[in-house]
């Protein structure tokens, strides 16, 4: 079915297509990358796992009133979203020092920060996505003050959300990347809003009680069994059926995408 769509654009985990009007069908690879893409791999169901979690989080934020791009999920690797003007910009928020805050500041790593700290990084592969200052913004026009000032405050309260979502099912939130773009309406009006994905691709996310790694640190850090921690998001978020994907063999994915999804 999405191969008869035409392809807009290829990233590193994801592929978009163009359907009718201002919508786009987003689908979820299994092809994992870490270190700039220096590291490379495949992980048989991630893309579904990823589909199906986003979808899950990105509902939740539009019934709290955090405007995304989602619209709905049509099959195990594929959701209907809204056409972004994205920002060239990674919105980060941690709550727990680790990754390349640890490296660049020298702050303990698993230290738990006094407040929610907000980065912005320029999206930019040959560049290494460095992280940037308001001032960069505003002096290169990557986004409006009044963006940087939306920006800053949905981000916080996504975090408060997503903390207390995954503390109900015992996982700590440790940071997150989101992005952001706007969507011009049928009248002409610009809402911002959070596109791309919220995944364990692009979260952190830490077992409370033991700190297990279950998100891409696991294939970053080569942890056993990468997808593992992909699985045990999914189903305590309670959107993988009991006994779904719980091997990741090619004949159990091919079967699983074969049957009409949840
Ligand atoms: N992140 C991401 N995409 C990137 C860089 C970071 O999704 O290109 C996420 C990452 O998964 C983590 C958070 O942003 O949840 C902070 O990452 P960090 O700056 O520590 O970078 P890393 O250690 O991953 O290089």
């Amino acid at each position: 079915m999405a191969q008869k769509r035409r392809k807009l654009y290829e990233g590193k985990a994801k592929i978009l297509y163009k359907d009718k009007g201002n919508h786009i069908v987003q689908y979820f690879k299994d092809d994992a990358t870490a270190f700039n893409a220096k590291k490379r791999t495949t992980l048989r169901g991630k893309g579904i796992i990823n589909n199906l979690v986003s979808a899950k989080l990105m509902d939740n934020l539009i019934s709290i009133g955090i405007d995304n791009h989602f619209i709905r999920r049509l099959s195990w690797r594929e959701q209907l979203i809204h056409h972004l003007q994205m920002m060239p910009l990674e919105i980060v928020v941690r709550n727990i020092a680790t990754g390349s805050l640890t490296k660049r500041l020298g702050i303990n790593e698993g230290e738990r920060l006094a407040r929610p700290l907000i980065e912005f990084y320029l999206k930019n592969d040959s560049l290494n996505d460095p992280i940037v200052s308001e001032e960069h913004i505003l002096c290169f026009e990557w986004a409006s003050p009044q963006d940087i000032d939306d920006m800053t405050s949905i981000a916080l309260r996504v975090n408060d959300f997503l903390c207390g979502l995954f503390s109900a099912i015992s996982i700590t939130l440790v940071d997150f990347k989101i992005e952001f773009g706007h969507m011009f309406d049928e009248k002409g009006r610009d809402r911002l809003m959070i596109g791309d994905e919220i995944t364990p691709d692009t979260c952190r996310f830490w077992d409370t009680h033991d700190k297990t790694r279950l998100d891409k640190d696991r294939f970053r850090l080569d942890l056993d069994n990468p997808l593992s921690g992909y699985q045990e998001i999914a189903r305590r978020l309670g959107v993988l059926p009991p006994g779904v994907l719980e091997g990741t063999s090619e004949n159990q994915i091919s079967s699983l995408e074969n049957q009409p999804s949840p």
